[in-house]
């Protein structure tokens, strides 16, 4: 061991090794992985080493791809088998929907390049003799299924960095991480210290404990977890080679080919936690006893899904902890604020995942940037809410226990809610709000006019639907008024506050009294947020952004902050307000100001500090429903006094409290985008269309020359288009692929439908040539092959009158 590295990798599981080979690949070399006892002595060494490449998350899926498809090259440069099954897997449906589902889930399998099909009971029991088909309706066959040895594939590669320079170091724990005065860490060790420019957290089942040595709480917690292995089961020794794997979704259980028997996994769904604050520092290779109590139902419905197991003997049980984090996906990157700490945990499918973490730890560590949109798993993504030790608890339990239980689209989940209210709360309520959350955030879907009104679960067009008209009418003939809490707002003042937004944002910057749409870039010219930028002072503006990325960018402006004269301040808590839109909006505003409203005196994208009933406001003549509108933003306190004033302002109007719903089926109405749909890491400016915002002549901007590459290279591969779907009782929602016969020519990043312009639209990303061409499309919508074309307008005021107020 040296006493000097540039990057140490703390913890030696799958995820360890595989951010050590990464790195290596990456061309670092002067690199040390440090493994408290011997590699793999956390999760790995029990896991049951199945992978898949599903994930609900298309990139993080893509991710698990490049995961399955590099254990064959590690196996090559180590020369360590890692025990590779490609078997293929099933997931079985045991009902009508679910069946439903898994066609819609075989094209989006289609859509990310994978051969998988469909089988009928029979043809799922000839691959697996051993499953009784009674109530099945058919399986889905996914060829990137299988299994390893996780041991084998730890060692593989942990020796392929070695052979790559890199130095694994044994039977030594961390015990302290200090930041130097230089900037470079002190990783105190029991075999000495060593200094690092870099730190990776893979720490695994004591990951949050390494992270509070830094001072970060991680949002994960272990959890146990079974499964059983049988002696021979003579229908599966019978087989020669491998036999698929089996995920019976109705059943909570899995099923895989293990030596000449089986091994049988459970999802209980009653899970239990251990040890949230971490594992102990000498926890060992240990199992617990088996908790049949616990995980009788569930094993129960595995034995007659198996029957034939019944008869079995059972070799051995495993009973040991994984770590989960919230929402199930891992937590990896850099944290705001510590800077050269890296984060590469959280992760309970390690098999699937380690080689994605591996490869954006890496590319991050080496570019400042994973190099793809990793968003669904960065660290960033969660808020300091999330460690809240009853929340975590909820919420991992939750996604536990749903792990194989059927999502339904519109269906919201009770896990650790109500965490986050607005001073609306309680009246919005009573006025029927249904509510789905945002970060931690209550936020309205839409007011049901009754108080018994239950929405149904559906993959299709929900009952609340004809509700999420009305309030799109009453946007369209009067006023709506939306809560826009749910957005983040940061405030950049200081002498430099011009110079430095005005290299960061790639539009030019509004004069005083304006608002505008803010495209921000990395250095490579992808999005890093489609914000509004609006100027209040000389040298104060506000920056608009996403909700539920209060972590993620303020990482990415801290990290381009000069150390004097500008302060960059989060004060979305500080202030909220709603968005009042429709053709009555100014008359309402009229009512609660005496400011000059008029178009003359308060034009769009025009902001302006104003008393709007009792409270100073500051207004943005802006709104995403393509009608005239003001966002109306008060101090939190008077939030409530404003809803109050607006209500009954508004009455006579028509004034109508609409949700996220009613704003999804308008936006797409006017064809406007919005982040994580639309507008992502991965995509550019000209291909999102917002090209159109980008001051291309304004001098240097982060992200200038690549944005001026990509105007010069022309047309770019693919571009946003706006389509009408043939579907009547479900629309599109995202990532379905578009088709012309067997080519894929797109995919779909949000749909809905249009209540005022009577049609189901998405919004899609479409091969340039497709897109310029105009031809009839398919889009399968939850399974189901739909006819949509590319609409040559936008289907609702296609020139803007409306929300410019030219109609007069
Ligand atoms: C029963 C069971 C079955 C599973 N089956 C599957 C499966 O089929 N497929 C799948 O994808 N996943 C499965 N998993 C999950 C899988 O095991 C984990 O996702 C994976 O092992 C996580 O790897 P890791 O490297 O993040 O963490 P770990 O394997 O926990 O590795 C962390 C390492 O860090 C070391 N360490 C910690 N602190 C320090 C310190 N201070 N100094 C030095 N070293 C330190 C530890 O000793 C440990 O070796 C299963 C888990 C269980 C419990």
């Amino acid at each position: 061991m040296k006493d000097q590295y540039q990057v140490v990798v703390i913890g030696g599981g799958i995820v360890g090794c595989s951010v050590l080979y990464h790195l290596t690949l990456r061309g670092m070399t002067d690199v040390a992985l440090i493994e408290r006892e011997e590699l793999t002595a956390g999760s790995t060494w029990h896991a049951a080493g199945g992978f898949h490449a599903m994930n609900a998350d298309t990139r993080i899926a893509a991710l698990q791809k490049y995961t399955i498809g590099l254990y064959p090259q590690v196996e090559q440069e180590s020369g360590q088998s890692a025990g590779l099954h490609m078997s293929g897997g099933m997931e079985l449906a045991g009902s009508p929907e679910r069946w439903h589902w898994l066609k819609s889930e075989l094209q989006w399998l289609r859509t990310q390049d994978t051969d998988a099909y469909l089988l009928t009971p029979g043809e799922a029991v000839e691959l697996v003799p051993i499953i009784d088909p009674t109530g099945l309706y058919g399986a889905l066959f996914d060829p990137l299924e299988g299994n390893l040895d996780p041991n084998g594939a730890t060692q593989a590669y942990a020796g392929a960095a070695r052979k790559r320079g890199a130095e694994v170091i044994q039977h030594n724990r961390v015990l302290s991480l200090a930041l130097e005065p230089s900037g470079e860490w002190r990783v105190e060790t029991e075999q000495g210290d060593i200094t690092a420019e870099h730190v990776v957290n893979a720490a695994g089942l004591w990951a949050r404990k390494v992270g509070n040595m830094v001072g970060v709480d991680h949002p994960l917690v272990p959890m146990p977890h079974h499964y059983l292995v049988t002696a021979e089961v003579p229908q599966v020794a019978a087989i020669e080679g491998d036999m698929p794997a089996v995920t019976d979704l109705e059943g909570f259980t899995y099923l895989q080919k293990e030596g000449r028997g089986v091994l049988l996994g459970v999802y209980e769904q009653n899970p239990r936690h251990w040890k949230v604050e971490g594992a102990d520092w000498d926890f060992g290779r240990t199992l617990f006893p088996e908790e049949l109590d616990r995980i009788m139902p569930e094993l129960s419905i595995g034995f007659r899904r198996f029957p034939v197991l019944q008869d079995i003997g059972i070799r051995r049980w495993v009973n040991g902890a994984f770590t989960f984090t919230p929402d199930g996906n891992p937590i990896v990157g850099p944290v705001d604020g510590i800077p050269n700490y890296w984060a590469a945990c959280g992760c309970m499918a390690g098999i699937s995942q380690c080689a994605g973490i591996g490869l954006a730890v890496a590319n991050w560590i080496a570019d400042g940037d994973p190099g793809y949109d990793v968003f669904g798993m960065d660290v960033g993504r969660f808020g300091p809410y999330a460690t809240n030790d009853r929340y975590l608890r909820a919420t991992t339990a939750q996604f536990y226990a749903r792990r194989f239980v059927m999502a339904y689209p519109n269906e919201e989940l009770p896990a650790g809610r109500p965490l986050k209210t607005t001073p609306c709360y309680d009246e919005l309520l009573d006025a029927g709000a249904r509510f789905t959350v945002n970060w931690g955030l209550e936020v309205p879907l839409y007011f049901a006019p009754s108080p018994g009104f239950e929405e149904n679960d559906t993959l299709g067009r929900s009952n609340a639907e004809p509700i999420v008209g009305e309030e799109v009418a009453a946007v369209r003939t009067a006023a709506g008024a939306y809560e826009i809490a749910q957005y983040a707002r940061y405030e950049v003042r200081g002498p430099d506050a011009e110079a430095w937004l005005d290299r960061l944002l790639a539009c030019r910057l509004p004069a005083v009294g304006a608002i505008r749409l803010a495209p921000m870039l990395n250095e490579a010219g992808r999005l890093m947020g489609d914000l509004t930028v609006a100027r209040l002072d000389d040298d104060r503006f506000w920056l608009t952004g996403s909700y539920y990325l209060q972590e993620w960018h303020p990482r990415w402006f801290h990290s381009k902050l000069p150390a004097s004269g500008v302060t960059f301040t989060n004060i979305t808590d500080d202030y909220m307000g709603f968005s009042v839109s429709g053709p009555a909006s100014r008359a309402i505003l009229g009512e609660l100001t005496h400011d000059d409203v008029s178009s003359e005196g308060f034009g769009f994208l025009g902001v302006r500090r104003m008393d709007v009933g009792t409270a100073r406001a500051v207004v943005g003549r802006i709104s995403l429903t393509g009608e005239l509108g003001y966002e109306i933003v008060v101090p939190s306190n008077r939030h409530r006094t404003l809803l109050h004033e607006l209500r009954e302002a508004g009455a006579p109007h028509g004034l109508r409290l609409i949700g996220d719903r009613a704003i999804d089926s308008l936006r797409l109405e006017k064809g406007y985008g919005i982040w994580s749909s639309e507008f992502r890491q991965d995509y550019t400016p000209a291909m999102t269309g917002l090209d159109r915002f980008v001051a291309f002549d304004k001098g240097n901007f982060v992200g200038a020359d690549a944005a001026r590459r990509e105007r010069d290279a022309g047309a770019p591969a693919q571009r946003l288009v706006l389509l009408e779907v043939d579907a009547t009782d479900a629309d599109a929602s995202a990532d379905e692929g578009i088709w012309i016969g067997d080519r894929r020519v797109g995919f779909v990043t949000s749909g809905a439908y249009g209540h005022h312009v009577d049609m189901s639209l998405a919004l899609a990303y479409l091969d340039t040539d497709v897109a310029e061409s105009s031809p009839e499309l398919t889009v399968f919508v939850v399974g189901e092959p739909r006819t949509a074309r590319i609409l040559p307008e936008i289907p609702y005021d296609p020139k803007g009158a409306r929300l410019r107020d030219l109609t007069a």
